[in-house]
């Protein structure tokens, strides 16, 4: 009970920053299979716990007559200003995230390591990639992965109108929706490079925006042992890590990930993936 005060309490304070416009608190959300979608029972400060990330553009997603179910209501996304970053949770729970693929030379040695640990994780892939390995896609979809939409050719998204980051965005969840059998509900910008169109469409499309705590920055090739460490020096309750399985030459990211994951398994920490709160 106190638990669930204390973060009622924190949820209100971060509306309350979000309301003045304040930016730069590390965006949170609740992992987990067991963990219910965090229901404030009474929040503090009058704001409905998920009106934190809404802003009044949103609004005009929500049907204006009805009330309905209360949530579980599919394509409900929130809009917000900024990705989410990091999970909060119980215990020792970390996510592990594989960005620009899926390439037949590295992904299946991901997987293959996933598997034999079993352990799920994400992958954010882009359109291009995606469209000719689709059964890379089915794979990852039937081991119990989350395939997440990372934009078709990989842009920098600040460079783009409106219209193009909408066709990078739309047209790679249709191919991951023809691969996976449904749609995408995470998507993360190239680079970690957001906008407000990027999370206004990102939620009309019904994803939530994620970035990562931890960069093993694995595609500068730094060698095995360095992204190891990276990994062992980052690892902490609550962290997404960043790796890579496309895009260039990601053996090191393969053979790396057979070192660190048993390691991370024995130190205790509990590998998952994030559970959407509000579809
Ligand atoms: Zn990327």
């Amino acid at each position: 009970m106190k638990k669930d005060q204390l973060f009622t309490r924190r949820r209100a304070l971060l509306a309350g920053a979000a309301a003045v416009g304040a930016v730069g608190t590390a965006g949170v959300f609740l992992w987990g299979e067991d963990a219910k979608p965090v229901r404030a029972a009474a929040p503090a400060a009058g704001a409905p716990a998920h009106s934190l990330p809404l802003k009044p553009s949103a609004y005009r997603l929500q049907p204006l007559t009805g009330y309905g179910p209360p949530r579980t209501v599919p394509g409900r996304t929130p809009v917000r200003h900024e990705p989410l970053l990091k999970l909060t949770g119980r215990g020792r729970t970390m996510v592990l995230t594989f960005d620009d693929g899926p390439d037949p030379r590295y992904t299946p040695g991901i997987l293959d390591t996933l598997a034999h640990y079993d352990v799920r994780a994400m992958f954010f892939v882009c359109g291009e990639m995606a469209a000719d390995h689709q059964d890379l896609l089915g794979r990852m979809a039937d081991e119990g992965h989350v395939v997440g939409n990372h934009t078709w050719t990989h842009p920098l998204l600040t460079g783009l109108t409106r219209r193009q980051i909408h066709s990078e965005m739309s047209r790679t969840s249709d191919v991951i929706e023809e691969g996976c059998g449904e749609p995408p509900r995470w998507f993360r910008a190239p680079y970690g490079a957001w906008n407000r169109a990027a999370f206004q469409l990102g939620a009309e499309l019904g994803m939530e925006p994620l970035g990562w705590t931890v960069d093993t920055l694995d595609w500068t090739a730094p060698g095995t042992g360095t992204i190891v460490d990276r990994v062992e020096k980052g690892a902490a309750p609550g962290v997404v890590l960043l790796s890579h399985d496309a895009g260039g030459d990601r053996s090191q990211s393969v053979r790396a990930l057979r070192s660190y994951l048993p390691q991370l398994l024995d130190s205790g920490y509990h590998i998952t993936v994030p559970h959407r709160r509000y579809t």
